[in-house]
């Protein structure tokens, strides 16, 4: 597989530093923008424990009440035609608009907050997509000149590592128990007021499965874990967010081995690949080897260049963007170091619990 055609994308010809942590949130946005099979689908129920949903007939709910698990949840979605207002839909929903103003939720349950909406999105849009994002990253990496480009990589402990260098980075592996399963059932009806329905069904996390968790790492690694910082982009997907309130984690692999992985992120499965190093508890590799889903292949493509096209700009200074959503032309600007943009309050606020570690710094 060759990726060449990338690099002409890039098309900044100075020296530039680009924050891991931004090119995370960028890398995530253009996510959202870009092909996925719940781009136009919305959230109609949600269901916890033993509840059966409303929104369809029992016997098109089988597979969902009769998993197995201790903590289970489903997530029910109409797609576009479905959709009361699908003729208004433009282009893919952002958060707020992926949750019917009339979803249902198991009995008793809390309405949801911005928060939970939020990780339940990219539960959702990550449910097979760890590898994906994790490839197209690994390309973006490539991509960009590794004699003009740095990394700064800042944790929301407090470890940065000012000047990484853009090819050093490999790939961790680790698999665990998750702490939930989930079920996802992307539905039509076939015909207006029959039974008849035709879905998609989506098993995540099944909890008494070692799910594979792949993330990348940078630093150096001849330093043994302590050293090494481990980025993994679709970490809602096992129902786990950054210590830094992201929708992404970005910590060192200690950390986030222990306080982000379910179990501590201790390893129940080997993976037989003598390629592979061992590392206290993880494999480590230096690049995705098994990526054998051609059909997502155009996925990876069209994120890795739209993340590309985005840094070019940057560089250039034409495009401001959102250092929490990753959104384009971000205006408010952080008032204490002046230097971090958001589009809104909203983003601001939910960034502080990182930034604020990193703003004073910024600010002298
Ligand atoms: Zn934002
Ligand atoms: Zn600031």
């Amino acid at each position: 597989m060759s990726h060449t055609h990338l690099e002409d994308f890039y098309t900044f010809e100075g020296h530039f530093t680009f924050d891991l942590h931004d090119l995370a949130a960028i890398v995530l946005r253009e996510r959202q923008q870009s092909v996925d099979p719940f781009k136009r689908a919305r959230v109609v129920e949600i269901c916890e424990g033993d509840t059966t949903a409303t929104c369809l007939p029992p016997h098109a709910q089988t597979m969902w009440t009769s998993m197995k698990a201790p903590h289970k949840t489903a997530y029910f979605l109409k797609t576009e035609a479905d959709l009361d207002d699908a003729a208004n839909l433009q282009g893919p929903l952002e958060v707020a608009d992926f949750f019917d103003p009339e979803m249902k939720l198991s009995p008793g349950h809390a309405p949801l907050t911005d928060k939970e909406k939020e990780m339940v999105y990219w539960k959702i849009r990550h449910h097979d997509g760890g590898i994906l994002i994790c490839e197209a990253l690994q390309q973006v990496l490539d991509a960009l000149p590794e004699d003009r480009t740095r990394l700064r990589i800042r944790t929301s402990q407090g470890l940065e590592i000012p000047q990484s260098p853009i090819d050093a980075f490999g790939i961790g592996n680790v698999a665990v128990i998750p702490r939930e399963s989930t079920y996802i059932c992307d539905y039509q009806h076939i015909k207006p007021l029959s039974t008849q329905v035709g879905m998609n069904q989506y098993l995540s996390g099944h909890t008494s499965e070692p799910q594979p968790v792949v993330y990348l790492l940078f630093g150096d690694s001849s330093i043994p874990a302590g050293g090494l910082v481990a980025l993994d982009l679709a970490s809602p997907s096992l129902g786990m967010r950054g210590l830094g309130g992201e929708s992404f984690a970005l910590e060192r692999v200690v950390d986030y081995h222990k306080r982000v992985l379910p179990n501590g992120g201790k390893r129940v499965i080997d993976y037989d690949d003598s390629r592979s190093e061992e590392y206290d508890g993880f494999f480590l590799t230096d690049r995705i080897r098994n990526f054998s889903r051609p059909e997502l292949e155009p996925i990876v493509n069209d994120l890795a260049e739209r993340v590309i096209r985005r840094l070019s700009r940057i560089a250039r200074g034409e495009e401001t963007f959102c250092a929490y959503c990753g959104k384009v032309d971000a205006k408010d600007r952080c008032s204490k170091c002046k230097t971090s943009m958001y589009c809104g309050r909203a983003c601001q606020t939910s960034a502080w619990k990182y930034h604020k570690k990193w703003c004073v710094l910024d600010a002298k």
